[in-house]
């Protein structure tokens, strides 16, 4: 799950990392007010969208009066901001932060986040701060420092020290860089994030590190012991199919190509996706309707596979195990009833009862199309959808 920035800001001000002031706002007024209540002569106005590169896109704006705050926040309030992560459609700004403006003398780069090929956690360091940094990564890889830290000993002060070092922090500024990047690590590992990005952390006027941006993705499963990081939530910023499935307790995806499928296990899901690339066509989403299908359960996610425009085909892959292969097979029939199923159907089961299931669906008199490999079913689809 992803949060927004000004949410990000109040994690990590509850781990002692030093952000700017700054209050959310719905509304032109309330961005008005804000600014008003933060005081000064300078202040941000920035878009919160679940995306980054909004600076980039025209998403994070100086103001230097509170006429020009009112102005900004209109310009940004309601605009569909495209940047590099949410697609050429953009995404719709609903709410903002204003914050107080900043003394940046040197934009950095920090991120904790979880490396599966060392099977620790991974903090990096770029001096190159601010900027796009799968940019750095690519140009200047030398420029990003790694530090892999043992999740059971945790981050050591050796380590942190190496980063703020590697990255150039000055003298006088080093100890309040290592204390912060040991606070960033201890906010990831007890909130349970996968990763914790602060892009960029500044080197301010007179001395001190400041978050001046923020982003953490959590790991769903174990959002039940976080309520407070729940309630952060934005369903405006999720995929709507995506939403509408888990509420079936579906596990889906949406994804670009043109075949929906329908498979029970995220194993076999997986498997049916690449045979579908193996064959040279692309998936339209992952979906796992889990163990134990239902007819509604098998209903909700054809809806929500055909709700995709995209989809010129569907192909369902069945292991009948505990789930019996008649159970799905009522299920297809009765979804692709209830649908008006006008896209091709090729339905490939394997298991338990899986000759009545199949000869449910021969006797329905719709048309679907039946295979017994893996292969065969992804030829036909494949060739259905051409
Ligand atoms: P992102 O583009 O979505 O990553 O949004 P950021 O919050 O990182 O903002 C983009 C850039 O705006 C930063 O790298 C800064 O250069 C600039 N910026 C953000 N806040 C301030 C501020 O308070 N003062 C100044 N001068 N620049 C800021
Ligand atoms: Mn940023």
């Amino acid at each position: 799950m992803k949060i927004h920035e000004y949410q990000a800001k109040e994690i990590l001000r509850q781990f002692g990392v030093v952000t700017p002031r700054g209050i959310p706002a719905f509304s032109v007024e309330e961005a008005v007010a804000a600014a008003e209540k933060l005081g000064g002569s300078l202040w941000v106005v920035k878009a919160q969208i679940h995306a980054g590169g909004r600076g980039k896109g025209g998403g994070v704006k100086l103001a230097r009066s509170l006429a020009e705050v009112r102005e900004l926040a209109g310009q940004i309030l309601g605009m569909q901001l495209v940047t590099h992560q949410t697609g050429p459609q953009g995404q719709q700004v609903r709410r903002l932060l204003i914050e107080e403006g900043a003394d940046i003398r040197k934009e950095y780069y920090l991120a904790v986040l979880t490396d599966r090929a060392t099977q620790t956690v991974a903090v990096m360091a770029s001096s190159e701060g601010g900027m796009d940094i799968e940019e750095v990564a690519r140009t200047t890889p030398e420029k990003i420092i790694k530090v892999f830290v043992d999740p059971v000993q945790g981050i050591q002060d050796g380590q942190a020290r190496e980063l703020a070092l590697g990255i150039g922090v000055p003298e006088a500024s080093l100890a309040q860089a290592i204390d912060t990047f040991k606070r960033l690590y201890t906010c990831y590992m007890e909130s349970d994030a996968s990763l914790a990005e602060i892009n960029p952390l500044i080197l301010e006027g007179n001395g001190g590190i400041k978050a001046l941006d923020a982003k953490f993705n959590f790991d769903s499963n174990a959002l039940y012991r976080h309520p407070d990081i729940l309630a952060f939530r934005d369903l405006d910023e999720e995929d709507p199919d995506e939403i509408e499935a888990s509420k079936f307790d579906l596990s889906y995806v949406s994804l670009g190509g043109n075949i929906g499928c329908l498979v029970n296990g995220a194993g076999l899901a997986m498997a049916t996706m690449d045979t579908i690339k193996l064959f040279g066509a692309e998936p339209a989403n992952f979906l796992d309707v889990g163990g134990g299908a239902t007819t509604e359960k098998v209903t909700e996610a054809f809806k929500i596979m055909l709700r995709n425009p995209r989809v010129k085909g569907i192909l369902v892959n069945i292991f009948g195990g505990i789930m019996r292969c008649d159970t799905i097979a009522s299920g297809v029939v009765a979804a692709a009833r209830e649908t008006h199923l006008a896209v091709p159907l090729v339905v490939r089961m394997k298991g338990t009862n899986e000759e009545i299931g199949k000869k449910i669906l021969a006797d329905s008199g719709l048309p679907i199309i039946a295979a017994d490999t893996m292969a065969e079913a992804a030829t036909k689809i494949v060739a259905a959808v051409q």
